[in-house]
């Protein structure tokens, strides 16, 4: 197992694949195991990479997971099928904010697509968490360039960094959620569902 691991680190190294860090993946694995989390929803899959380690957490964890691109979907297949994990993952080829979900709901929602979205997502999929469900979003850093917008030369770079911004602002005043932000590989934000009163 540890081998295809690497080999998909080595294909997103050589695709440009924007896979999550060892330390964040890390976090999350723990997070799964001692929140005992047995359902997980996550946004962007990329090539499987985080869907394959989230669903090794644990031995009875499942993952359902949206990619919107074709190219990688396919690799994801493949990479979860090498790993025989196909009972635990299921993989949708579909642009999350297009998808219709109902009838199911999730211990904890991975937000890790665009960065220009993660508003959106948030809104659309909060109302699929389970009580005490938690929303976990990843490159809250945005490899430092989160909170240094006037270094940044490229007008769309600054507009996205901008968008993480106000996003990290509407966690913080969110009143239905609890939201920590952890220093971990890129940022990371865990944000728990307040009791409903
Ligand atoms: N979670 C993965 C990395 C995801 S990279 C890992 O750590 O291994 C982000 C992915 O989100 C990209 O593959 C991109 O195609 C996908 N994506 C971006 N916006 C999306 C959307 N609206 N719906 C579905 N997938 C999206
Ligand atoms: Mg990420």
């Amino acid at each position: 197992m540890r081998e295809k691991i690497l080999e998909m680190e080595e294909y997103a190294n050589e695709h440009n694949v924007p896979i999550i860090e060892k330390d964040s993946i890390a976090f999350i694995m723990k997070f799964i195991k001692a929140n005992n989390v047995k359902s997980v929803l996550e946004i962007g899959t990329a090539i499987g990479y985080s869907a394959i380690l989230m669903a090794q957490s644990t031995d009875d964890v499942v993952v359902t997971t949206i990619e919107r691109d074709e190219t990688r979907y396919m690799e994801a297949l493949k990479n979860i099928k090498k790993c025989d994990l196909e009972n635990r993952i299921t993989v949708h080829y579909q642009d999350a904010l297009e998808m219709n979900l109902s009838g199911v709901s999730y211990d904890m929602i991975f937000i890790d697509a665009a960065k220009g979205q993660y508003t959106k997502f948030f809104e659309k999929y909060k109302y699929f968490l389970n009580p005490g469900g938690v929303i976990i979003t990843d490159n809250l850093k945005f490899h430092g360039h989160v909170g240094n917008r006037s270094n940044i030369a490229s007008k769309n770079l600054k507009q996205l960094v901008g968008k993480i911004e106000d996003y990290i602002d509407f966690l913080k005043n969110n009143e239905e959620f609890e939201t920590k932000f952890y220093d971990v590989g890129d940022g990371l934000s865990v944000s728990i569902k307040k009791n409903d009163i």
